[in-house]
Order: C-alpha cells, then sequence, then structure tokens
C-alpha cells in the first residue's frame, strides 16, 4: 500500500519524519509519523495526537500504544501522529502564535485544509490527504490544556454527520469504555465546522475525540485510559486480540452540554470533581476577589455530568468555568 508517498507491504512497521511546509530560513516543518501495517488485512486506523499545542497527553498515547502493538498481532494498519501541530507545540500554546501563521491557526478549526491556503490550511491538508482520506476512523486525542482538566469523549455531530456515521461513532464510544462519560448530540454552532470530527464524519469517516487530562502535564492515569480506550476499540474492531478493559462500566451520554459563566472576573475554587453527578443548582466552584471576598457562587444548569474543571484557577469574564454534561 502507498503511505505517505512510502510503499509499505504487510508486517511493516516504521517511523518517519514527513515535510508539511517550511520555515523562512528554508528548514523544515515536518511530522513525526508512525505506521504499523499489520499482516492481515483489515481497517486502518489514525490516531492524532496534539492538534492543540498544550495538549500533551494524546502525544503520549500514540507513542505507548504504537510502541506496544506489533505486525504479526495485527489486522489491518494504524497510522499515528503524535504531535500534529508541532508549530503551537514548540511554543507550548493551544494554537500557533500570530507571528508564524498570521491567522486560521486552530488546526482543528481549518479542516479539510487547504494545499494553496494559509500555513496551518496546508498542514491540515497534508495530513489530511495522506493520514484522513482512506482510512476507515480516526481517534483525535485532546484534552482540557493548560487552563483545564477533562474526562470524556467528544461525539458530537451535524445531523449529515450523525445520519452518516453517528452509529459508527457511538459504538466506538461504547468501545471505548472505561465509564468514560460521552459528550453526544449534534451541534448547530458553525465556528465548529472546520472541527476534524465535522469534517472527516461529512465523508464518512467516523472520527471521535477522546478528551483525557490537562494543565498542560503528562498524567499516567488518563495515559493508561487513553491507551486502553485505543486497544478497546482496536479489540472491538478485532484488530488485535484480547479482552476489553472496562466495557462493563455504564457510561452516561449527554445530548447537550454548557458551560456555566462568571459576569466578574476573579479566581476560582472548584467545589466539584470530574465525573461528579450534580443537581440542576448545585455548587460547581466559587469566585473569590484577590483578598478572599466572595464574589459569585457557579451553580449547575442542570443534572449533570462533569466534563472539563478550571485548572488554572484565574478566570476573566466570561470564560468557561466547568462543563456540565446534560443528563436527560
Ligand atoms: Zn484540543
Amino acid at each position: 500500500m502507498e503511505l505517505f508517498g512510502k510503499t509499505l507491504g504487510r508486517g511493516d512497521k516504521t517511523s518517519f519524519r514527513f515535510g508539511v511546509a517550511s520555515f523562512p530560513d528554508g528548514s523544515p516543518i515536518s511530522l513525526e509519523v508512525k505506521i504499523i501495517v499489520g499482516v492481515n488485512e483489515g481497517p486502518t486506523v489514525t490516531l492524532l495526537g496534539v492538534q492543540h499545542g498544550d495538549e500533551y497527553n494524546g502525544m503520549e498515547v500514540v507513542n505507548r500504544l504504537m510502541g506496544s502493538l506489533k505486525p504479526g498481532d495485527l489486522t489491518g494498519t494504524v497510522i499515528g501522529i503524535p504531535v500534529s501541530n508541532p508549530l503551537a507545540f514548540n511554543t507550548g500554546m493551544r494554537v500557533t502564535p500570530p507571528s508564524v501563521g498570521y491567522e486560521n491557526l486552530n488546526l482543528n478549526r481549518v479542516w479539510p485544509g487547504n494545499p494553496k491556503g494559509l500555513l496551518m490550511e496546508r498542514i491540515a491538508a497534508s495530513i489530511w490527504e495522506n493520514a484522513i482520506v482512506g482510512t476507515d476512523y480516526v481517534i483525535d486525542l485532546h484534552e482540557g490544556g493548560r487552563a483545564f482538566m477533562a474526562r470524556y469523549i467528544h461525539a458530537r455531530g451535524t445531523q449529515e454527520t450523525d445520519r452518516l456515521v453517528g452509529d459508527e461513532i457511538r459504538r466506538l464510544c461504547r468501545f471505548f469504555g472505561q465509564g468514560i462519560p460521552i459528550l453526544g448530540g449534534v451541534r448547530t454552532r458553525s465556528h465548529m465546522m472546520g472541527s476534524l470530527s465535522i469534517q472527516a464524519g461529512l465523508r464518512g469517516i467516523p472520527c471521535i475525540g477522546p478528551e483525557l487530562g490537562g494543565g498542560s502535564r503528562i498524567w499516567p492515569e488518563f495515559v493508561e485510559t487513553g491507551v486502553q480506550g485505543v486497544r478497546n476499540i482496536m479489540i472491538g474492531l478485532d484488530m488485535i486480540q484480547g479482552e476489553p478493559v472496562g466495557s462493563e462500566m455504564e457510561q452516561i451520554t449527554a445530548p447537550e452540554s454548557s458551560w456555566p459563566k462568571t459576569d466578574m472576573g476573579g479566581v476560582m475554587y472548584n467545589r466539584c470533581e470530574l465525573g461528579d453527578i450534580v443537581e440542576e443548582g448545585e455548587l460547581l466552584g466559587v469566585l473569590k476577589d484577590t483578598t478572599g471576598s466572595l464574589l459569585e457562587e457557579v451553580k449547575a444548569p442542570y443534572r449533570s455530568v462533569i466534563l472539563d474543571t478550571r485548572y488554572i484557577p484565574t478566570v476573566y469574564p466570561g470564560d468557561w468555568t466547568f462543563h456540565c454534561g446534560k443528563i436527560v
């Protein structure tokens, strides 16, 4: 088979750097790519880490998983890109800095990219052409980034993607298992139309986004959950042998979610934890000023499972606080 311009055969396990653009001084902008072609024919799964440059656990999930897979035990093909946006990653920022890319800087808003477009659109187009088109499943690993902690699977679609791949996405989420809540439902916000999950879905390729960890550090327990979740999916797809872990644990599916906001800036004191089930009106956090005086209380808008919490406590008015997945 032909992948990233390379001819690969059954049983191959390889890694290489793939040029996607260049810096002004001519040095290459490239991605590390890992590919394992199983000895048996089967589906292709693409794993992406670090679409957002301050989200590190996905990189480790990709590396751990690719390191543990043997071509002789594999049915199908796995493509792994540990760091999908090296420009954001190298500067420790969620999106590419303006000095580098000018605009359209969030990689997960410019899919499917444009080979003749702006820098991030070109990088997206390169990944799209080589690792998304022709693949059967995409697992796009995210997390809370610098300011948040997250623990759920992002599996939202539009009406059209839900029609095309909704059942497959729900199946992947169930395979992932381990009691990880699912944010499902159908979205209408147009600024998310450039996300990989939507654009892949529109082409009939199911893409889920596990959101595990945050706070700009690598958490062994979240990495372990991610590795096991992907392994569970591969077992479910008959790509590897084994017993799935945590498939019996109940997963809540939230059909919608919201982030209560504060009207003032201040310092957030969390009163909830990831995975908590909270009732409508229940206290999630208290906002204080820098002298410790209470400014506002943040309460759950409805019965919810907590999907994200603050990691960095300083908030501006209108900032996201706690991500509430509605329980119906
Ligand atoms: Zn992200």
